[in-house]
C-alpha cells in the first residue's frame, strides 16, 4: 500500500520553477494551496509583485491530497442551522454565495482551459435513520427557498439506483455537486501563478512577521523578507506562531483509502452514477469513484497519528464494511492523511485581522470555497468593491478557552463515534 495520496500518481506531469526568497515583494502569501495560489493569481496579475512561500510544496497542505469532491451547499448546519446563527437574511445569502462559488469555480476552470478531471455527477447523501430522512427532506424543502439549488429526495424504496447498500434510510441527490482530481488543479494554478510572474518559494517555513513602517518583514530561517502586504493562506496547517490565526482555527485529521481497481459490474451496483456520496452520521464519510471510475476512493475523519498508516486503513475499512460489505476484504493501493480545519462555527472566514489578510476554516469542504474566496480576497486587496462576499462579515471568533490545542479531540471523536452506532 502506497502512504501518499493518490492523485500523486495522476499529476500533470510538469514541476513549476521555484525561485531563492526575495528581497521585497508588494505581498506576501504565506501558503501555497488553493487559497494561496488562487489570491496571488489574481493579484500578479494585475500587475502587483507577488511571492508565494510554502513549508512544503505548492499543495502539500490538504489542496493536493483531499477528496475532490466539490458542491455548493453546507450541510453541517443547512438553512435553520445558518439561520439561527446569522438570521434569516445572512443564512440564505451564505447559501447563495456556495452557489455563486461553484459557477465562478466552473467558468474559472472553462476559461483557464484547466484539465482537473472535473465531472459535475452529483451527489447522494445518504440517511442513517429514518429521522435523519426526515430531516433531509425538509432540509431540500429549504433549499429550494434559495434560488437556484437543485435537490431530490430519494425515498428508500429507490436508493439502490443512488448506491449500493441497505445501510440509509433514503436519501437526497444534490445535482450540482461533483468531482475532480485536486492535485492537477494545484498544478495548474502553480503553473499559471509562475506564467503570471509570482514567485513561488518551496521549503520555507515563515516563522512570523515584525510591522515596519513600510509593511512588514517575515521572518525565515534563511533571513528575511520585505513586503507592503502579507496573506495568511495556511488554513489547518496554520503553526502555534500565528497565534491568533491559531486560536480561530481546530485542527482535524481526515483521511483516504483508495481500493485496487473492481470490477466494472461490481462498481456499477456500489455507485451507479459515479455520484460523491456522504451520509448523515457525525463523524464525516466521504466516499465517490476515482475519476477513471476504477476504483473507490473512501473517505473518513481519523484519530491517532498522521502516518500510522495501517492503523488509519484498518479504521477505514472498520468504516465501509458496514456501507459496502462487498469490499472488506479488497485490498488498498494508498492510504493517506492531512489536516482540515474547522472552525467555532463551521463557517469558512476571510477578512483581514491586525492588517493580515486571510482565508481559512474551511471545514473539510474547501476546494471551491479556498479558490473562490482565495480569488475574491486578491480582489479586495487591490481596492475592488465587487469583490466583497456574504462570509466577510462573520465574526471570527477565538474563544477564551482555546489556545490552538485540540485538547479532547480525540475524546470528542470517540463520542460523536459512539453516538453514531447508537444510531
Ligand atoms: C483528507 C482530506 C480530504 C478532503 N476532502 C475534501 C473534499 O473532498 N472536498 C473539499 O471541498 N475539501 C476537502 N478537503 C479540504 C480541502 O482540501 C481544503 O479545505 C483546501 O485544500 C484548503 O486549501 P488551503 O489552500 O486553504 O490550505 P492547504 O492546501 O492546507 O495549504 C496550506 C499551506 O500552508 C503551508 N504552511 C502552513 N504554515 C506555513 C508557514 N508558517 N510557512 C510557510 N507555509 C506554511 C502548508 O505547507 C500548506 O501547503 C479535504 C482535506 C483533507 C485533508
Amino acid at each position: 500500500m502506497k502512504t501518499y495520496a493518490y492523485w500523486n500518481d495522476h499529476r500533470s506531469g510538469t514541476r513549476p520553477t521555484f525561485i531563492e526568497k526575495p528581497e521585497a515583494v508588494d505581498v506576501a502569501v504565506i501558503g501555497a494551496g488553493f487559497t494561496g495560489l488562487s489570491t496571488a493569481l489574481g493579484l500578479v496579475r494585475a500587475g502587483r509583485s507577488v511571492a508565494v512561500m510554502d513549508a512544503g510544496e505548492p499543495g502539500s497542505g490538504c489542496s493536493s491530497r483531499n477528496g475532490g469532491m466539490i458542491g455548493p451547499s453546507m450541510h453541517k448546519l443547512g438553512l435553520r442551522g445558518l439561520t439561527s446563527k446569522y438570521g434569516e437574511k445572512q443564512a440564505k445569502d451564505i447559501l447563495s454565495e456556495g452557489l455563486t462559488a461553484i459557477g465562478f469555480f466552473r467558468a474559472f476552470i472553462d476559461t483557464e482551459g484547466i484539465d482537473c478531471d472535473l465531472q459535475m455527477t452529483g451527489r447522494f447523501r445518504g440517511a442513517m435513520s429514518d429521522q435523519d430522512f426526515q430531516k433531509l427532506t425538509e432540509e431540500v424543502k429549504d433549499l429550494e427557498t434559495i434560488p437556484g439549488f437543485k435537490a431530490d429526495v430519494i425515498p428508500h424504496s429507490e436508493q439502490h439506483h443512488e448506491v449500493g447498500t441497505d445501510l440509509y434510510r433514503g436519501g437526497v441527490v444534490y445535482h450540482q455537486d461533483g468531482g475532480l482530481n485536486p492535485a492537477k488543479l494545484v498544478d495548474a494554478l502553480t503553473q499559471r501563478v509562475v506564467d503570471s510572474g509570482g514567485m513561488l518559494v518551496n521549503n520555507t517555513f515563515v516563522q512570523g512577521w515584525d510591522r515596519d513602517k513600510d509593511g512588514y518583514r517575515l521572518s525565515t530561517a534563511s533571513g528575511s523578507i520585505k513586503a507592503r502586504e502579507i496573506v495568511v493562506a495556511t488554513n489547518g496547517y496554520t503553526p502555534y506562531a500565528f497565534r491568533k490565526f491559531r486560536r480561530r482555527i481546530i485542527p482535524i485529521r481526515s483521511a483516504i483509502a483508495v481500493t485496487e481497481e473492481l470490477e466494472p459490474d461490481l462498481l456499477d451496483r456500489l455507485s451507479p452514477h459515479s455520484r460523491m456520496h456522504g451520509d448523515t452520521r457525525r463523524l464525516v464519510v466521504y466516499y465517490r469513484r476515482t475519476p477513471d471510475g476504477k476504483r473507490l476512493l473512501l473517505g473518513s475523519r481519523s484519530q491517532g497519528p498522521l502516518d500510522a498508516y495501517d492503523r488509519i486503513a484498518a479504521g477505514i475499512r472498520k468504516t465501509y464494511s458496514q456501507i459496502y460489505p462487498e469490499i472488506a476484504d479488497i485490498p488498498f493501493s494508498h492510504c493517506w492523511a492531512g489536516t482540515v480545519a474547522y472552525t467555532f462555527d463551521h463557517a469558512p472566514h476571510t477578512g483581514t485581522l491586525d492588517g493580515v489578510h486571510y482565508a481559512m476554516g474551511y471545514c473539510g469542504s474547501g476546494v471551491v470555497r479556498s479558490v473562490f474566496l482565495g480569488s475574491r480576497l486578491a480582489g479586495k486587496i487591490l481596492g475592488r468593491d465587487d469583490c466583497r462576499t456574504a462570509f466577510d462579515d462573520l465574526p471570527f471568533t477565538a474563544p477564551f478557552y482555546y489556545w490552538g490545542y485540540p485538547l479532547g479531540m480525540n475524546l470528542l471523536m470517540k463520542w460523536h463515534a459512539l453516538r453514531d452506532r447508537m444510531i
